[in-house]
């Protein structure tokens, strides 16, 4: 048996089996409830392991449409509820950090009280979220790496596309959106230059030069590629970024996944026994900068790439380390969700629906690691709930934050 993943016996097929959409949607609202006695025991507030990634779930549902009105103002409610158990205040140092810090609170705050009518309020939060913009504008203003997306400005600008989407309108000036985007280049080139990387454009954070989405180089090219107004404006930006993707996609290894650092390339390369097949370190989160690079591109080379990532992660996507988003089977099925909403293939709902009915059979409840935040975001339930109300509506699933249409 495989270290870090269940060995997947499931037949893949077509033969979707509609009436499990029933089970999946009993399933989310008997986690909601569970989630929602425990909210309280959040060590944080933050998106990733605390109460506001849990508000965010509760959000998520609310504004779903496929819920009734008497349920989707409940839900609101509890996204609001969950917002009070913890007090809040506000942290400029931290006001740019999404995933991880303050630019991530002040988002979803504003979207919720816009979502109960209380603009007034909304706005207090959304104001504080633009003050992020100045904190992080400076090229070296985080030390140990202050482009990522956890904690840097790749992670600030997915929260601008995000809000933009909620508020259908926008957030920041064109001309600050471009000048970000260029410091993310220049810190890049910068970078590089220094570290003699064979990649036009390189990062690093606390010393390690991550490709994957949780620090890595991934989520950075993609959230750049994502302003129009940016790459339209930077040709040359455009070219080295193009070239990024390009040689990263080279870096993809015969089963489809990638390495978690520029350090495990070639003789360092990790044995399959432990390769990382996560969101966080790997193909599954490597997958949405293909995605959104093909979409962008219209490369059909990369729609391949994309589709090596599915029947990787549908072979050793089970993992072992829980039902969560950032390392957990939830997440790693959202990779089918995308390669459906791409492709219209059947064949990537039924491996969706596959993972999600893993979650609940024994052998994956009693050998899987329990998350040390159960309940949250991107360790937790919360974020297994988002999946399989995205099972429900397919057609709209996107993993948080990070919708590539
Ligand atoms: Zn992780």
């Amino acid at each position: 048996m495989p270290n870090r993943y269940f060995r997947n016996v499931f037949p893949d097929n077509t033969n979707l089996n509609y009436s499990y959409y029933v089970i999946w949607r009993n399933k989310a609202i008997s986690l909601t409830k569970w989630i929602m006695k425990n909210a309280s025991s959040s060590s944080s507030n933050d998106l990733y392991t605390g109460t506001t990634g849990i508000a965010y779930m509760f959000y998520r549902l609310a504004t779903s449409n496929t819920y009734d009105t008497r349920m989707s103002t409940s839900y609101l409610n509890k996204a609001v509820e969950v917002l009070n158990l913890k007090e809040y205040k506000f942290n400029e140092k931290k006001s740019s950090q999404f995933i991880c810090g303050d630019a991530g609170i002040n988002a979803v705050y504003a979207a919720i009280y816009h979502q109960i009518g209380d603009e007034k309020t909304s706005e207090i939060y959304l104001e504080n979220f633009k003050k992020g913009l100045t904190i992080c504008k400076p090229i070296d203003f985080h030390m140990a790496g202050g482009d990522e997306y956890f904690v840097g400005r790749a992670g600030y600008l997915f929260g601008v596309l995000w809000l933009e989407k909620v508020f259908a309108k926008k957030i920041i000036a064109d001309q600050d959106i471009v000048e970000l985007c260029s410091t993310i280049v220049e810190s890049g080139r910068r970078y590089s230059k220094q570290k003699k990387s064979m990649f036009p454009l390189m990062y690093s954070y606390y010393n390690k030069e991550y490709l994957g989405a949780a620090h890595g180089l991934c989520t950075i090219l993609q959230v750049l590629i994502s302003f129009p107004q940016f790459i339209h404006k930077e040709p040359q930006a455009k070219q080295d970024i193009k070239t990024c993707i390009d040689m990263l996609i080279s870096l993809q290894t015969a089963n489809g996944n990638f390495p978690c650092t520029m350090n495990e390339i070639g003789p360092k390369q990790r044995s399959e026994q432990d390769e990382l097949v996560h969101w966080c370190h790997g193909a599954p989160g490597i997958f949405y900068l293909l995605a959104k690079a093909y979409l962008v591109f219209n490369e059909r080379s990369y729609l391949e790439c994309c589709l090596k990532c599915g029947d990787l992660v549908w072979n050793k996507g089970l993992l072992k380390k829980g039902p969560g988003l950032c390392h957990g089977v939830a997440g790693n099925g959202y990779v089918f969700l995308l390669l459906y909403r791409l492709t219209h293939e059947v064949k990537y709902l039924n491996r969706a629906m596959k993972f999600a009915e893993f979650i609940f059979i024994e052998e994956c409840i009693q050998k899987s690691r329990t998350p040390d935040h159960p309940y949250s975001l991107y360790e937790g339930f919360a974020g297994t709930v988002c999946f399989l109300e995205d099972l429900v509506s397919p057609d709209n699933a996107n993993f948080p934050f990070l919708d590539v249409f």
